[in-house]
């Protein structure tokens, strides 16, 4: 762990010393392999698949760092970190408590193949830490949260979870997608394992898909292991473009804490808008938790108009700057309605049960110019009237 602040670890965290031949940007080793040189174990080899060439080094390195984790992975997409480290921290006859509204991809992850593997699950809510004992069985091996919620932004009670989970002898792992290292590092609040979908924020220009997870020594190994074998590796040009993309964490996500900051102060006040979820507006039920745990509340909201379904997607097409598009944390706007693309896989009762009606709108704010954003938002607000 180096004492530099986040700014400057985003630039050189892990880089090689001495650099090779005096690069200044880690070059792409574009080499399937390595030649051998006395390696004792298969997972000591040089491949890509076995996640050790020269740009996954650094990468992990760095990635280790911004989080203060002692090790850190790489993986081909976020949705391989967290399939890798749930693969490698359950077994048959497991059992995991899981916050009610997960990633679509992670929630049917847990509620439809874990049984295949005969790892049964409960959900909890995030919020209600006194419920949480009750769930718990003699075989729970983990719990698993995310730092916000999509696409309501709900903030659990964190440090209860992290308590929770050492009281219990249990792992606690979340992914801290939305919040970035930037602001919140959950292994400094007690948790074991930390994941990203480095697709979003942490590379930041909607070019790659990749993931990241980041915990102790020991348990980032075994799912190395695992990785290792279920073959979810991170390329190396994927790799380079993750650690340029990193570069400039700290600037954007600043400019992104700011100007959805703005945005949603808008939204709020704004006569056709109903609801407005944002942990940075004191309106919103996480306001005193993210105050107190996040440095920034981050660049995404959602949000309802006053009018039905239709109003919704008049007032997303009437839209000039944020596409529309699924997927977030890229230095574009992008707007979405979470019910025909990140929650489409859940059944209407399903989302009404977690609160997301379909006339939700989420907007990741880019690091377009605020002020734009703002006239564009009350421009389209005109197609509502
Ligand atoms: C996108 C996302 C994922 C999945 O990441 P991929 O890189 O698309 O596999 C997981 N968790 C959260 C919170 C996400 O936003």
């Amino acid at each position: 762990m180096s004492k530099d602040r986040i700014e400057t670890k985003v630039m050189h965290a892990g880089e090689t010393v001495p650099r090779v031949r005096g690069a200044v940007c880690m070059p792409v080793f574009q080499t399937a392999m390595f030649e051998y040189t006395g390696e004792k174990s298969y997972d000591d080899l040089r491949y890509i698949r076995l996640n050790n060439t020269p740009n996954h080094e650094v990468l992990h390195a760095r990635i280790a760092d911004l989080e203060n984790g002692e090790a850190a992975l790489v993986t081909a997409s976020g949705m391989a970190a967290i399939t890798t480290a749930l693969l490698t921290v359950l077994s048959a006859g497991d059992h995991i408590l899981a916050q009610s509204c997960l990633y679509g991809g992670t929630h049917d992850f847990v509620t439809r193949d874990l049984e295949k593997y005969g790892i049964s699950y409960d959900f909890i809510d995030g919020s209600r830490p006194e419920t949480w004992n009750d769930l718990l069985r003699p075989k729970t091996r983990a719990i698993y949260v995310e730092t916000m919620t999509n696409p309501l932004l709900e903030v659990a009670d964190l440090e209860a979870v992290a308590d929770f989970a050492r009281e219990k002898e249990i792992i606690s792992i979340i992914d801290n997608t939305f919040a970035t290292p930037v602001n919140f590092r959950p292994l400094e609040a007690g948790f074991d394992l930390c994941i990203h979908s480095c697709t979003k924020y942490l590379n930041g220009h909607s070019d790659i898909v990749a993931g990241a997870v980041i915990g102790t020594k020991q348990l980032i190994g075994k799912i190395t292991r695992t990785l290792n074998h279920l073959g979810g590796s991170l390329d190396p040009h994927a790799c380079f473009l993750l650690e340029r993309g990193m570069k400039t964490l700290a600037v954007r996500m600043r400019q992104h804490n700011e100007s959805a900051l703005r945005i949603a102060g808008f939204l709020e006040k704004h006569p056709l808008a109903e609801r407005v979820n944002y942990p940075g507006l004191p309106s919103h039920p996480g306001y005193s938790r993210a105050v107190k745990l996040f440095k920034g509340f981050g660049g995404m909201l959602s949000f309802e108009l006053k009018g039905d379904v239709e109003a919704a997607e008049r007032f997303i097409k009437a839209l000039k700057i944020p596409i529309i598009a699924p997927s977030l944390g890229g230095v574009e706007s992008l707007v979405t309605r979470p019910a025909t693309t990140s929650h489409a896989g859940m059944s209407p009762v399903e989302r009404k049960k977690l609160g997301i009606s379909d006339r939700l709108i989420r907007l990741s704010v880019g690091i377009e110019a605020t002020d734009d954003l703002l006239e564009d938002l009350e421009l389209a607000m005109h197609s509502l009237s």
